[in-house]
């Protein structure tokens, strides 16, 4: 990589702009051929002093497969989990066809790399300009709302010149639901309550061809139980309106595998979701979608930071709470780590962290496990960043800088590799019937 950004390696006799646009490209073109068998690897090749993103494009192919496969519906991709192109390609790829977008930068963002899929756009409070976009640019027709408001300006955006209403329109209706269930919470900022609901149903209805009603449980739901509340609550509401119902869409909220969060076998979450899907009172050529976006990408990248210093038992490390470890710092969330150094002890100690900014913010309680002997110099890998990791890095304080590397071997926890136990097996989930 250094060798093609000498001023020799520019092609001869192009203007000077021209030139280095080039270089850069060869330079991506190189870093994407070269796969690296791992982490270590890397470290041996660059020993880098800014952090790597590591991804691993079979991780994101197999879970995408999963999902394609074993989900007894439509699965939407949650783009804001992780809006990597190369990712969303790596997942149409491998079976994913439908796009869950949030902001009109996403649309745009999927709709150039995939000019085939279908958009769904599910952030129920948008601008009435982003809409118009979505619609008449995109092919955007899936929408959803949580406000009368709400429904006027989908309605007039999508109206065309001549005043003519738009009839292919598919209205989803988020529906506030516990997130009692859920590491994350996403029960206080959007949905109708229950209370609330018909009158916004029965609203709706007049203006689409599809109607559906859709919720989030939360994000890393532990527990199938989170559906199957949200699932009644939509049955009340569907009862309460009266109204015909074509899609129920579950959203996110399918769990990774953390440390201290091993979540039971996915297979049990779509078995229990599909059960109380069936028995709620809509079409018979209902939908079932759901939107995941942890659960698909979470095991797609890790990222090797450098121990700048160390003080006791905290380690400042080059990557923190304005980067790819936002979680960690911010809700405290444990991710798995390794040191890639092969000479240290065996024997692990707790660990917290220090992210490279000057704010005391900037801190990762932990506990991280590591061995005894680690310090300055030293490599870490940090894995399941693929998710709300790669996607929260921001520049604050000239920290932003990572360069994006193909690793072959395995994400440090996979629910995907078939080496988890019998799903018909788990007692780890709460009986239903
Ligand atoms: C964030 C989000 C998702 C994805 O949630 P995960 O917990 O990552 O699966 C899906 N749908 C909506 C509307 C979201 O806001």
């Amino acid at each position: 990589m250094r060798l093609i950004c000498a001023p020799s390696a520019a092609p001869r006799g192009l203007p000077n702009r021209k030139a280095a646009l080039c270089v850069k490209l060869t330079v991506w073109g190189s870093l994407e051929l070269h796969i690296y068998p791992n982490a270590s690897a890397v470290v041996r090749d660059l020993s880098p002093d800014e952090p790597v993103i590591l991804n691993r494009p079979h991780a994101a192919a197999r879970a995408a497969r999963f999902f394609a496969q074993k989900f007894p519906g439509k699965s939407l991709y949650a783009v804001k989990a992780n809006p990597s192109p190369d990712l969303v390609r790596i997942l149409w790829d491998s079976g994913v066809t439908h796009y869950d977008v949030a902001s009109i930068a996403e649309v745009r963002m999927v709709r150039s790399v995939l000019p085939e899929a279908t958009l769904c756009f599910m952030h129920p409070v948008k601008t009435k300009r982003a809409i118009a976009e979505a619609y008449h640019q995109h092919g955007v027709t899936t929408f959803s709302l949580d406000t009368m408001e709400e429904l006027e300006k989908i309605v007039e955006a999508t109206t065309a010149d001549d005043g003519t209403q738009a009839d292919d329109l598919n209205l989803l209706v988020r529906l506030r639901v516990s997130s009692d269930y859920s590491e994350l919470s996403l029960a206080s900022k959007f949905g109708i309550d229950l209370a609330d609901a018909a009158p916004l149903l029965q609203a709706t209805r007049q203006h689409c061809d599809a109607l559906g009603i859709c919720f989030h449980v939360g994000s890393q739901a532990m527990t199938p139980f989170a559906y199957v509340q949200a699932l009644e609550r939509v049955r009340a509401a569907i009862a309460e309106a009266a109204v015909t119902v074509d899609i129920v869409d579950v959203g996110g909220g399918f769990p990774s595998s953390y440390p201290g969060m091993e979540p039971p076998p996915l297979e049990d979450y779509f078995g229990i979701i599909h059960r109380h899907f069936e028995n709620l009172p809509i079409s018979y050529s209902a939908e079932l979608w759901c939107e995941p976006g942890r659960a698909l990408c979470a095991e797609y990248s890790s990222l090797i930071v450098k121990v700048e210093k160390r003080r006791g038992d905290e380690l400042y490390i080059n990557d923190g709470a304005y980067g790819a470890l936002f979680d960690a710092a911010h809700v405290a969330w444990r991710f798995p780590v390794e040191a890639l150094e092969d000479d240290l002890t065996e024997a692990l100690e707790e660990f917290s962290f220090y992210g490279p900014t000057c704010d005391d913010a900037d801190f990762m309680k932990g506990p991280f496990m590591l061995p005894a002997d680690i310090q300055a110099g030293d490599y870490i890998e940090v894995g399941m960043l693929g998710a709300y990791g790669a996607a929260m890095k921001t520049a604050f304080n000239g920290f932003g800088a990572a360069e994006c590397i193909n690793v072959a071997n395995e994400p440090m926890a996979s629910l995907y590799r078939g080496d988890r136990p019998d799903p018909r097996e788990s007692d780890n989930v709460v009986s239903l019937r």
